[in-house]
Formats: C-alpha cells, structure tokens, sequence
C-alpha cells in the first residue's frame, strides 16, 4: 500500500529527540487559522502555484503537492540518515497535515521501522478516532500531542473543530501508557494570554506522570503565510509577530514550575 506525503525532511533536529527524518503525510481534518503547511490540509494531491522571478519576469507555473510513497521507500530515506540517526539518539517522525488520516498506511509504517529497530514518533493533533490510535500505541515510542486550547468553542473558532475528542483521546494514550510530550503553539490573539496558558496548565497538572512529563512551547511565527497566495487563499489569521522571547521564558518557566520538563521540540 502506499500513502500521499507532501515532504520529507532529513537531519530534522525540532519534530522529537535527536536527529530524525520527518515524514510529512498529507490532509488534515482541521483547518487552522494559523497553519503554516496549509498546502498539507487537502487529502488527495493538490495545486499551487509557484512563482519565479528572473530579473523584471515573474514565471508562474502549477506544481502538484503530494506524491506517493510505499512504507519500503520511507525506510529506504532513513536507512541513509542511520548512522546521524544513531549517533544522536534520533529516529523518525510521522507529522503531516494528520498523520492519522492515513491511519493503515501509518499503522504499516510504524510496524516496519519498529521492526527496522527506529525509535518513532507521531506527531498529532489528537482528532482521530480512539480506535485508531490505540491500533498505533504499541508501535509509536513517543507521540507529539498538540493541545491548542482548553475553551472548546474558541477551538471551534479558530481550528474548525472542538477540543473534546482530542482531550479524551490524551487521556486515552496516557491510560494505554504512552509516552507523550504535549506541544502547545503559542498563538498570538487566541492562547498566548496568561488565562489561556493557566487553563492548559492546569488541565495538565493532574496529568502529569510518568507517560506525560514534557511540554514544549512553539511560538507562533508567520513564515506559512506566503504560501496563501499561492494556493489563492486568503490568510485568515492576522497580521502577528511572534510571541517575545522573554514572554515565552516566563511560559517556560511557569510549567517547570509546575513539575514539567520543558524541551525543544
Ligand atoms: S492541525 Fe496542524 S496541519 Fe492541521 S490545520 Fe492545524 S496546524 Fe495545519
């Protein structure tokens, strides 16, 4: 079988720990005011266009996002990164768009690098259905959950769906014993308020454990928005910068506060 991926990256040192290779699979059941690969959204293979400027000439063609992989040819990329893969204790990410979306050719690929001896990882948004996902428990050595908001209508507001089947779904991972780290984008005018970031801290409190024990904040940055234009979409988000640094210090340091660990990725 084979699954619809929009990129792959090598040497990616932010999607879990080490040095990894990302397998970015397309589509995505939210729709993100913010999302920075909103070419990822559409399941199936879609168009943008793409521009090149020579000299005073603007070119503009169509180019296809999406291309189709077997699992073998996945492994086949990070069988070449090994030796940097082990070296720095890395392994291999499935991100996307929602990996999950693609759940048997997730499942068949999870299966073959653990097989393969790679440590791996899934990097989800948690909207998916519990079945699912306790399919790929066995097979997935770390998730990276998102949690966005704790509000469930402004989660409606801004991702297009609401937050409770991905709060029962953490909850399911971490009764399934999982190792989780929680990534919470820190989001200009939507969850970067002291309130906000309370309400996700004390929802995580209690969870705290030994399957969830680090967070990582990722500070909003707009470097997606050009890619609205190419796909003749209009940038809903706003005009933002990224959160200050010392802002995101003071976030920091409130969950270690808490008993968390706070890493990078
Ligand atoms: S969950 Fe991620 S990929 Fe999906 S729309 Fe939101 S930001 Fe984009």
């Amino acid at each position: 079988m084979k699954g619809l991926l929009f990129d792959i990256k090598r040497f990616a040192v932010n999607d879990g720990p080490g040095i990894r290779v990302t397998y970015f699979l397309k589509g995505c059941p939210l729709s993100c005011a913010w999302c920075h690969n909103p070419e990822s959204i559409v399941p199936g293979k879609s168009e943008m266009r793409r521009i090149r400027r020579v000299g005073e000439k603007e070119f503009v063609s169509n180019e296809i996002v999406g291309r189709e992989y077997s699992s073998e040819e996945l492994l086949e990329v990070a069988v070449r990164e090994r030796p940097f893969i082990e070296e720095s204790g890395g392994g291999v990410t499935f991100s996307g768009g929602e990996p999950l979306l693609q759940a048997d050719f997730l499942l068949g690929s999870l299966m073959l690098f653990r097989q393969a001896g790679y440590h791996t990882v899934v990097d989800t948004s948690g909207y998916a259905p519990p079945d699912i996902l306790k399919q790929i428990v066995p097979y997935t050595s770390l998730f990276l959950y998102d949690i966005k908001h704790i509000d469930s209508g402004r989660h409606r507001e801004a991702t297009g769906v609401t937050n409770t089947l991905i709060l029962d779904n953490l909850n399911l991972l971490l009764d399934a014993g999982s190792d989780i780290t929680v990534r919470i984008p820190v989001l200009p005018s939507f969850n970067s308020d002291s309130e906000s970031m309370n309400a996700i801290r004390n929802y995580l409190m209690p969870l705290r454990g030994n399957g969830l024990r680090d967070i990582s904040l990722i500070p909003y940055h707009a470097s997606g928005r050009g890619k609205y234009e190419k796909l003749g979409r209009e940038y809903g988000y706003g005009n933002f910068g990224s959160p200050e640094p010392q802002y995101m210090e003071k976030l920091k340091q409130q969950f270690r506060d808490s008993g968390f660990r706070v890493v990078d990725y």
